[in-house]
């Protein structure tokens, strides 16, 4: 309310149309403030759960859409944007890295920027966007050719523009970026080019770096541009110099709580894909275990500095990145927790105040890498099912291969799941799927895919791979199942309405009954949805809004299930949804 009253007041003052500054207290507030979404996970908690109960069960039948927006041109492929909501102000990041402002309320585009990216960009998994940030007068978002660019948020002139990496050596950037008491805090991606993962701070009005944080033991941070202390310690994990084309990438953005001061960020899988050459096969004690990858890292959010540490998958060997949202939250009883639903195809519980393990369990069908979780949090590994060291193949190419579930591209993938706080549930996209996987030699060449690996994704079951699936955190049980035919890609979000947001590959935005799993509402958007739904309201209505635009990593990496989905049509719109205030009163 305070921001639209400055703003009003700007209005008279200039004569024109303002906005107000967005401050870190309106971060803070972004989750109850039902007016706007300022973050990326709709709150810095990551819950994607709305207060809001306009729209609920008895009058879902009644969404209509208010409009649509097209992205325009030949630049399609995967829409995986959160739309930003901020003074009547929607902005969207899109593929390509574009970034447009649109009027909340009509569709009526304001502005649009379009970064020239240079010849030879390198990302791996489609030239996707998930968001953007906004704060103070500015709008910033990431470019797939690795910088940082912040615009000014009522004309989307560039401020400043900062290089994350060089891209010719494999870095690219497609999270949305996290503001942090005027920080602008960021990953980076090329986990498959043996780049170094790393966190980044830098002031958000000046875009001057203030520190930086490898994900990987034996590298240097820094601190206002001198070295502050050592990830880790030196050759701990991991044997002889790999660490130092560790991989690592934290690819995904993080998640902020103010309470315990702490950021919380994934790191990818430990470069390269061949666990044999990292001392992960056949590990004398920890050496192997290849720290911090496959590990959510706890940071100060002031310095860099690490705070804790919880490794999903030592000893990595199936791509199983640890890039996945870490989720804050209450549980029934109170306590204040960390969840996080990881590649291996487990979901896990850590206490808030310092990562301590907590529970784990399983959330997808048939794992094979591990038997389960012991009582530190390690996974109890099925040594067979590794694929097998190629050095001691007899052809010394080609290592045993193996079928493992869940297939590389994870249980779940980026796709973010959503807390209720009203079920105290988490509604966790995810999908059924199996891999051949085998391992080959391969020596590290800048720029270059540093895998060492080959693999064919296949379905396990018949009928579908996607299960959107209610999770009680407390005793692991999946309390209803959606199955979907193509895998899931798309963000989920929950309301005090009691109703689930998601939308299928397959180009179907719907609406679950949050207690039941019963599809209540759904819509056609005409191509797949790979986007993260949000929900607002405007004029005493509620809208719900959500990107419609096939793509991401599975038309290009699925393998056997890229070929059952080959038939989807791409596309690249924006849509967005009310109920009519007459409807809503009527139910
Ligand atoms: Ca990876």
């Amino acid at each position: 309310m305070r921001r639209v009253v400055a703003a009003a007041l700007l209005t008279v003052f200039a004569g024109s149309t303002a906005h107000a500054d967005v401050t870190e207290a309106d971060l803070a507030n972004d989750a109850e403030n039902t007016t706007s979404v300022l973050t990326n996970g709709m709150g810095r908690h990551l819950q994607r759960y709305s207060p809001l109960d306009t729209i609920n069960k008895n009058n879902v039948k009644n969404l209509v859409p208010a409009w649509a927006f097209s992205l325009g041109g030949e630049k399609q492929k995967g829409q995986e944007t959160q739309p930003i909501v901020d003074d009547g102000v929607m902005y969207i990041t899109g593929s390509y890295s574009r970034l447009y402002a649109i009027d909340a309320k009509t569709g009526k585009e304001i502005w649009q920027y379009d970064a020239r990216l240079p010849e030879g960009i390198l990302p791996c998994c489609d030239v996707v966007n998930r968001g953007a940030a906004v704060y103070g007068d500015k709008i910033y978002f990431g470019t797939l050719d690795a910088k940082i660019v912040a615009l000014d948020k009522k004309t989307g002139d560039v401020v400043w523009s900062k290089k994350i990496a060089n891209f010719k050596d494999g870095y690219s950037y497609t999270a949305a970026p996290m503001i942090v008491d005027g920080l602008v805090i960021t990953g980076n991606s090329g986990g498959e080019f043996g780049i170094l993962g790393e966190v980044q701070a830098r002031d958000a009005e000046t875009g001057e770096l203030v520190w930086t944080r490898p994900m990987i033991e034996g590298h240097m941070g820094t601190y206002k541009g001198k070295e502050s202390t050592m990830t880790g310690k030196l050759n701990a994990t991991w044997p002889g110099d790999l660490w130092k084309t560790g991989g690592g990438a934290p690819w995904l953005g993080g998640s902020y709580d103010k309470e315990t001061d702490t950021i919380v960020f994934g790191a990818g899988n430990p470069a390269p894909w061949n666990s044999w050459l990292r001392g992960a096969g056949n590990p004398k004690g920890t050496e192997g275990d290849n720290l911090y990858a496959a590990s959510r890292v706890a940071m100060d959010p002031k310095t860099g500095e690490i705070k804790w540490h919880f490794q999903t998958t030592p000893r990595e060997g199936w791509d199983f990145d640890g890039v996945n949202e870490v989720v804050a939250y209450t549980d029934r009883d109170g306590n204040k927790r960390w969840a996080t639903a990881d590649r291996n195809g487990f979901f896990y519980v850590l206490n808030r105040e310092d990562g301590k393990f907590v529970n784990a369990f399983p959330f997808v069908k048939n794992i094979s890498w591990a038997s389960g979780i012991d009582e530190n949090g390690r996974p109890k590994f099925i040594e067979d099912n590794r694929p097998g060291d190629p050095s001691k193949a007899a052809d010394g190419k080609k290592g045993e291969v193996i079928f493992a579930v869940p297939s590389f591209l994870g249980g779940k993938n980026w796709q973010p799941m959503s807390f209720s706080q009203k079920t105290g549930n988490f509604y966790v996209p995810s999908n059924e799927w199996g891999m051949d996987i085998w391992n080959e030699p391969v020596t590290y060449k800048k720029g270059a895919a540093y895998l060492g690996s080959g693999f064919t994704i296949k379905p396990i079951f018949e009928d579908y791979i996607g299960s959107l699936k209610a999770v009680d955190p407390d005793s692991g049980e999946i309390k209803w199942e959606y199955k979907n035919s193509a895998p899931l890609w798309a963000g989920v979000m929950t309301t005090a309405g009691g109703l689930v947001f998601t939308g299928t590959p397959e180009g179907e935005f719907i609406a679950f009954d949050d207690e039941t799993g019963e599809k209540l509402w759904s819509f056609q958007t005409g191509s797949g949805i790979v986007g993260q739904p949000i929900t607002w309201e405007q004029d005493g209505e509620q809208y719900v809004t959500v990107i419609s635009g096939w793509g991401g990593a599975v038309p290009l990496w699925g393998g056997e299930v890229a070929k059952k989905v080959e038939y989807l049509n791409q596309g690249g719109t924006l849509w967005t949804f009310r109920v009519p205030k007459e409807l809503a009163s009527a139910n």
